[in-house]
C-alpha cells in the first residue's frame, strides 16, 4: 500500500507524516492486514441464503476489496426476534458491566489500528490521515460512552419527597434500536450508534450503509470478541429500500439511530410514524449548507488554510464540511488567489499513499452527481480553481476539488457531498442579511467565522442557528466530549452525538415511589 520509506510524505494540508514513527509502524500494520473480507450477517439461527455482492476499492474499481452477503427477509425477521428477547437480560445488566466491555472493545481497536485503517482506505476511499482519525474517534466513543452510562445507568437518581416516602428514577434501555450508519465514518459512527444503544441497556440490529459493509462487519466482530453477546448486536447489512424498509416499518422496533440524508430522514420519520405502535424515538443526524463568514479583519492565510481543510479534507464528504465562503468584499480578491494557490498545492489520488491529501469520493453514483453539479457550475458561476487528476485515478471514482464564486446563496439548490467550495462577496452592510440567507437555507450543523472583532462573532455567533460555531479554525473534525456534534432544524434532530446528553434520548424513564 505504501511508497518505500524515503517518499516524500508531507501532504499539503500540513500534516507532516514523515516524522511520525507512529504512523509508519501503522502503515506497516496495514500493509499485512490486506486479506479480502468476506462478510454475512451475523444474526444467530439465520440461513446464509442471501445475495452476494461484491465491494470493489473506489480508488481503483478493479481491486475487490471483499464480499458480503446481503441480508433476506426471513434474516431480518429473525435478528428482530433474537433482539426482542435479549433485551431484557441486557438492560438489567449492570451498567459497569456493559460499560466494561465497550472499553475492553476500544483496547482491541487501538491494539489493531492499522488493519482497521487499512479497511477505511480500502472500502471508504479515506486517506490515512483521515484514517488515523477515523479509528481514533471510535476509540473515543466507546470509552466516552461507557463512561456516561456509569454516571447515568449506574444507579437512579434520588428525587426528594416527604417524610414517609422515597423517590428514585431509573433510566433503562428502550428495547431494540436500530442502528442505520453512513458510509462517510463507516467504523467511528457506526460503532458511535451501536455503543450508544448497547450502554444504555438497548438491544441493537445494525444495518451500515451498502458501500461500508464490510468495515462494520469488522466492527460487529470486534465488538462480539469483546463480549457483547450475539443476541444482544446483530448485523443485517443490506440497501435501504429493503433492509432499512424491514426494520424501520417494524413495530417492535422501539428506536432508531440514523446519519444521513435529510430525505432519508424524512422517509424513517414517515415509516416510523405510520406503524400502530409504540411512538418510537428517531435520532437522525443528517446534513447541511454550511457556511464560513470571514470578514475583512480575519487573517488571509489562517482563513485560507481553514477553508481547504473544512472544504477538501475527507474530499469534502463529511457533513460538517464548508460549502459557502462568505468573505468580505475588501479581502475577497486576495483571498480568492490565495485560494486558488492553495489548490494547486492539493495532491489529489491513492489514499493510500502518506502523501495524498484527497482520495476518491465513495462510489460512481456520487461522483456522476458532483459531476452534473460542476457542469451546472460551470455554466451559472465562475470558475475559480479546479484541481488536476493525475492519470493514474482513471480506474477510481475521483472527482477533481473545484472552487467557484457564485452570484447568489439560492444557485445552491441542495447539499453538495463532495470537495466542492462556493464562494460569495458580500459588503460589511450586508452581513444582516447574509446571516439571513444562512438561516432561510433551514439547515443547521456547522458554521465558520473568521475575525479579529469580538462584537462581530458575537453577532454571528448568536444570529446564525447552527449546532457547531468554529471561531478563527476549521470546522470539521468534532472530537468526542470536547465538541459535541450535531446540528438542528433540516440538520438532525439532536441530542449530540458525543455529548452528555446523547445516551438519555435512547434511554427510557421510571420513577420508583415507596412509601417506607
Ligand atoms: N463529526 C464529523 C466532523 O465533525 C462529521 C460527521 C459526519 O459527516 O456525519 O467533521
Amino acid at each position: 500500500l505504501f511508497r518505500a520509506a524515503g517518499e516524500d510524505r508531507t501532504n499539503s494540508m500540513g500534516a507532516n507524516l514523515a516524522n511520525d514513527d507512529t504512523l509508519a509502524t501503522l502503515a506497516r500494520e496495514m500493509n499485512a492486514a490486506l486479506a479480502p473480507v468476506s462478510a454475512m450477517p451475523l444474526v444467530p439461527g439465520a440461513k446464509p441464503t442471501g445475495e452476494k455482492v461484491k465491494v470493489s476499492n473506489p480508488a481503483d474499481r478493479r481491486e475487490v476489496v471483499g464480499e458480503y452477503l446481503n441480508a433476506d427477509a426471513a434474516t431480518v425477521e429473525l435478528a428482530i426476534a433474537n433482539a426482542v428477547a435479549a433485551q431484557p437480560g441486557w438492560d438489567k445488566m449492570p451498567a459497569a458491566s456493559r460499560a466494561r466491555i465497550l472499553e475492553h472493545a476500544a483496547d482491541l481497536l487501538e491494539q489493531r489500528m492499522g488493519a482497521f485503517m487499512a479497511i477505511c482506505v480500502k472500502e471508504a476511499g479515506k486517506s490515512i490521515a483521515s484514517s488515523v482519525g477515523e479509528v481514533r474517534e471510535a476509540v473515543d466513543f466507546l470509552r466516552y460512552y461507557a463512561m456516561q452510562s456509569r454516571k447515568l445507568f449506574g444507579a437512579p437518581e434520588k428525587l426528594p419527597g416527604p417524610t414517609g416516602e422515597t423517590n428514585e428514577l431509573w433510566l433503562h434501555g428502550k428495547g431494540v434500536f436500530a442502528c442505520i450508519s453512513p458510509w462517510n465514518f463507516p467504523l467511528a459512527i457506526y460503532l458511535g450508534q451501536v455503543a450508544a444503544a448497547l450502554a444504555s441497556g438497548n438491544t441493537v440490529v445494525a444495518k451500515p450503509a451498502e458501500q461500508t459493509s464490510l468495515t462494520a462487519f469488522l466492527a460487529t466482530q470486534l465488538l462480539h470478541e469483546a463480549g457483547v453477546p450475539r443476541d444482544v448486536l446483530q448485523f443485517v447489512p443490506g440497501d435501504g429500500a429493503t433492509v432499512g424498509a424491514a426494520l424501520t416499518k417494524d413495530p417492535r422496533i422501539a428506536g432508531v439511530v440514523f446519519t444521513g440524508s435529510t430525505e432519508t430522514a424524512w422517509v424513517i420519520n414517515r415509516a416510523l410514524a405510520a406503524r400502530k405502535a409504540p411512538i418510537a424515538a428517531l435520532i437522525a443526524e443528517t446534513g447541511g449548507q454550511n457556511a464560513l463568514i470571514a470578514d475583512s479583519s480575519a487573517l488571509p492565510e489562517q482563513l485560507v488554510k481553514d477553508a481547504m481543510t473544512s472544504a477538501f479534507d475527507s474530499a469534502g464528504q463529511r457533513c460538517s464540511a464548508a460549502r459557502v465562503l462568505y468573505v468580505q468584499a475588501d479581502i475577497a480578491d486576495k483571498v480568492i488567489t490565495m485560494l486558488s494557490g492553495a489548490m494547486d498545492e492539493l495532491r489529489v489520488g491513492n489514499p493510500a499513499l502518506l502523501s495524498t491529501d484527497v482520495g476518491p469520493v465513495i462510489d460512481e453514483d456520487a461522483r456522476k452527481v458532483l459531476e452534473a453539479h460542476a457542469e451546472r457550475m460551470d455554466r451559472e458561476a465562475k470558475l475559480i480553481n479546479q484541481v488536476k487528476l493525475p492519470e493514474d485515478t482513471a480506474n477510481g471514482c475521483f472527482f477533481a476539488p473545484r472552487a467557484y464564486e457564485l452570484k447568489s446563496l439560492s444557485q445552491l439548490e441542495r447539499e453538495v457531498f463532495g470537495p466542492v467550495l462556493h464562494v460569495l462577496r458580500y459588503e460589511a452592510s450586508e452581513l444582516d442579511q447574509v446571516m439571513a440567507d444562512i438561516n432561510a437555507t433551514g439547515y443547521g450543523l456547522t458554521l465558520g467565522i473568521h475575525s479579529r472583532i469580538d462584537a462581530t462573532v458575537e453577532k454571528i455567533a448568536n444570529t446564525v442557528r447552527v449546532g457547531n460555531c468554529y471561531v478563527n479554525r476549521n470546522q470539521v473534525g468534532a472530537v468526542v466530549g470536547v465538541q459535541p456534534f450535531g446540528g438542528e432544524g433540516l440538520s438532525g434532530t439532536g441530542p449530540k452525538a458525543g455529548g452528555p446528553h446523547y445516551l438519555l434520548r435512547f434511554a427510557t424513564e421510571r420513577v420508583l415511589t415507596v412509601n417506607t
